[in-house]
């Protein structure tokens, strides 16, 4: 159940109706927006009468809500959600460009790779410390020291960090140093972990599982926010499919559709779903062209001597030509890329 509330409804008017919720033992969610100001509810097992609340004061509608995902609907807000991280605003009119290497890997490299990408105007770099890897004996990321070498990129050059929690211990640990705190694919159904992440005031990258449905991966979404951290940025990063050229099949048909049916911000991963560089710049390119708020791209200096993933690492000078071909098709699109100096 969705109410609508006046335009104008007093804080008493919104304070009444949450009351009234608390009541029921159900949970309000106050969602402002520029056009109206709703209030969802959940913990509801069945249908909820709207006569409860249609005589409050400064309720103007009582919509039922009719998808299993609430408070991620377009039903409950229909303005896009922007994510303000102070020099970039994700979800909004420009698009963003996440990058940086698969693996935070020594200062030197990380250093190096940053302040290129830096020059060229990218505001947010990814970098992973805790690297959940299908093989054990493959490099497990830098820990602790990876997100303090982070937090030195960012103090040297302002660039925003993205990076990986892989379980609720190493949540605690990224927490403290990044902007935006990244859910894996392979966590996307880790439900304890998401509650967690929906406690932090922190925006969160929320990557898609590697065979989730459109469902599944909304209903992800919708466990972080229901815990009240409405900062949810999804990510397409390609799912497995019987097609086997390409490390993943990345569902670019996801995008518009979310695009319908959710508020939230949603990016593509062109890196992890290609698996190898060659594609990657086409495959940004098609991102942005079906409405994607931007991409996040694996690239670094020396590939073949990258930790993890190196094969699909793009080399400086390609993610130049990236940034110039992206900026052409965002101003098709009627979106900014104030990038490529
Ligand atoms: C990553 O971003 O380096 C990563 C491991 O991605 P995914 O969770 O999409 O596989
Ligand atoms: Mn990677």
């Amino acid at each position: 159940m969705l109410i609508i509330m006046h335009v104008n409804s007093t804080e008493e008017q919104i304070e009444r109706v949450k009351q009234k919720i608390q009541k029921l033992t159900l949970t309000p969610h106050v969602i402002p927006g520029r056009l109206r100001c709703a209030i969802g509810i959940t913990g509801n097992s069945g249908p909820i009468s709207p006569d409860h609340f249609k005589n409050l004061p400064g309720v103007v509608q009582c919509l039922p809500v009719t998808k299993p995902y609430k408070l991620i609907s377009r039903e409950v807000r229909q303005e896009d959600t922007v994510i303000d991280l102070d020099s970039v605003r994700i979800g909004g009119k420009e698009i963003v460009i996440i990058a940086g290497p698969c693996s935070v890997e020594n200062e030197i490299q990380i250093f190096t790779i940053a302040e290129k990408l830096a020059k060229m105007g990218v505001k947010l770099l990814r970098g992973g410390a805790y690297k959940p890897r299908t093989s054990p004996y493959s490099f497990q990321g830098l820990g602790e020291k990876g997100l303090k070498l982070l937090a030195s990129v960012r103090d040297k050059t302002g660039i925003k960090i993205v990076s990986e929690a892989i379980d609720s211990e190493s949540l605690d640990m990224v927490a403290e140093y990044v902007d935006i705190v990244q859910i894996g694919a392979r966590n996307m159904y880790n439900y304890s972990l998401l509650k967690k992440v929906g406690q932090l005031n922190k925006p969160v990258l929320l990557k898609r599982g590697l065979s989730a449905t459109l469902e599944e991966f909304l209903m992800a979404a919708e466990y972080i926010v229901c815990q009240g951290n409405f900062q949810v940025i999804l990510c397409e990063r390609g799912i497995r499919t019987f097609s086997d050229y390409s490390r993943n099949t990345l569902d670019m048909n996801v995008v518009p559709t979310i695009k319908q049916i959710s508020h939230l911000p949603i990016i593509v991963d062109p890196s992890h779903a290609s698996g190898d560089r060659k594609t990657v710049l086409p495959l940004a390119r098609g991102a942005i062209a079906v409405g994607a708020d931007g991409v996040i791209v694996e690239v670094h200096h020396e590939p073949e001597n990258a930790l993890s993933d190196g094969a699909q690492s793009l080399y400086p000078m390609q993610f130049k030509q990236l940034l110039i071909q992206l900026n052409q098709i965002a101003s098709i699109m009627n979106r900014e890329c104030s990038l490529q100096r």
